[in-house]
């Protein structure tokens, strides 16, 4: 809990991604109860400062369904607004993310080394012990992070083919009619957040657009109304740099959301509002 009331009072947006019952979390996640304790403190400060509507805003990344479950009703109790990033398309809205996979398939392995090939390295990955296992998971996330999906499924399938049987436990995301149900609860508000959440600046400008707007489309359709704000996937520098802010500001996007955090300031880029990660 101390770490949550240190977040900076000023005007901040706070990134959230799950929300758990209980139990350890991971810098992805945070319990219930901790994320009350930070609703009470969020509207404690909102409802105090200067008569300015939210100067600090919550919102949640990837669209996961323990956010309607368990984060919603605590933001209707204490009358808090939120916005919902999140990934799909009407074709892909309930795969697990690979990011998930890469820790299952470590942890589930029984061979002693697993092998990657990616454009630009090749590692082999010791799975002898669970220092190991939790190390190589590690290692293959952030080596895989800054590629096309297509390498990124090519060797999902190839970790796959070495490790064989595999369990895939994933969290729930959101299905279509839980889309619908957060989209018509007062103060709840629906962004985009890719079709398949991409490092986009390995796309090219016309891919960065079909990813946002084919997103966009199907948020569109179980919103009601078309998402006028964007989260960058990943949301790193590295993720963003280029031509992607141009990219993402030709889709009809208003505002977009970074993950690396600032202070609010006037006359901010509004394609650059910084984000603090709640862990
Ligand atoms: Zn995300």
């Amino acid at each position: 809990m101390d770490r949550l009331v240190r977040y900076p009072l000023l005007n901040t947006t706070l990134l959230f991604h799950r929300i758990i019952p209980s139990g350890v979390t991971t810098p992805m996640e945070m319990t219930v109860d901790d994320f009350a304790k930070v609703v009470v403190r969020v509207s404690q400060y909102n409802r105090t400062w200067r008569g300015q509507l939210h100067p600090i805003v919550l919102t949640f990344d990837d669209g996961y369904r323990d956010n309607l479950e368990l984060a919603v009703p605590l933001l209707e109790e204490h009358k808090q607004c939120a916005t919902f990033f999140i990934t799909g398309s009407k074709y892909h809205h309930s795969d697990p993310f690979w990011w998930e996979q890469v820790p299952l398939i470590t942890s589930q392995s029984t061979r002693d080394w697993l092998e990657i090939e990616l454009p630009n390295k090749k590692m082999k990955c010791d799975m002898r012990t669970q220092v190991g296992r939790d190390r190589a998971a590690l290692a293959i996330s952030k080596s895989l992070r800054p590629h096309r999906q297509s390498v990124i499924t090519k060797t999902l399938c190839s970790l796959k083919d070495q490790v064989g049987d595999l369990e895939l436990f994933c969290p729930p995301r959101l299905t279509e009619n839980e889309i619908r149900e957060l989209a018509s609860i007062k103060g709840m508000t629906i962004g985009g957040h890719t079709e398949h959440h991409e490092f986009l600046s390995t796309l090219t400008p016309t891919e960065v657009s079909h990813t946002v707007n084919v997103n966009l489309d199907w948020l569109e359709v179980l919103a009601g109304e078309r998402p006028r704000v964007f989260a960058y996937p990943f949301g790193s520098r590295a993720s963003v740099a280029g031509h992607v802010f141009d990219s993402v500001r030709s889709c009809s996007i208003e505002k977009a959301y970074v993950n690396w955090p600032a202070s609010i300031i006037p006359n901010l880029d509004r394609y650059r509002i910084p984000r603090k990660v709640a862990t």
